[in-house]
């Protein structure tokens, strides 16, 4: 998103805007993918020489259950976002898109888990959670059966 120093009233403006979720660069993520347009609702004010945007976004996303390892759909709220950009003499722009992205990829959970708390299969993911398995630990003794099998030879 691309703000216009020059048009901006001396009161500031607001922006509600809708970005590309492929600006999150989620492409080749394993635990994120986007999942749909960003809402950017932003105030803008030129205060002395800085450019301060504040406002809040909102972003549908897929994140993967750490739970039943299934993408599940949910929504991410940045609340308080908050920039200061100083603007020197002849600027005409300022680029927030790789701020916004920040803060986005900054909400997203260390470990997302769908709502779904019940069992069977997970409506957000479409996992059975019944069918899931634990993988087996590997058996103690392979490394003694590989040992056992040099010295038949
Ligand atoms: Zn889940």
């Amino acid at each position: 998103m691309i703000i216009d120093i020059q048009k901006l009233s001396p009161d500031g403006n607001r922006f509600e805007v809708q970005e590309p979720g492929s600006i999150l660069e989620l492409e080749k993520d394993k635990f994120a993918h986007e999942d749909g347009m960003i809402d950017v609702d932003v105030y803008a004010q030129l205060v002395s020489r800085e450019l301060v945007v504040r406002g809040s976004l909102r972003v549908p996303i897929r994140l993967l259950c750490s739970r039943c390892a299934g993408f599940f759909s949910t929504t991410l709220n940045v609340s308080s976002f908050l920039r200061a950009y100083p603007v020197q003499e002849g600027m005409e722009t300022v680029d927030i898109t790789a701020d916004i992205r920040e803060d986005i990829l900054l909400e997203i959970p260390t470990y997302p888990s769908c709502p779904w708390k019940g069992t069977g299969v997970c409506p957000h993911s479409g996992v059975n959670l019944d069918e899931m398995t634990i993988p087996e630990p590997p058996s103690q003794n392979s490394t003694w059966d590989v040992l056992d099998r040099l010295k038949d030879r």
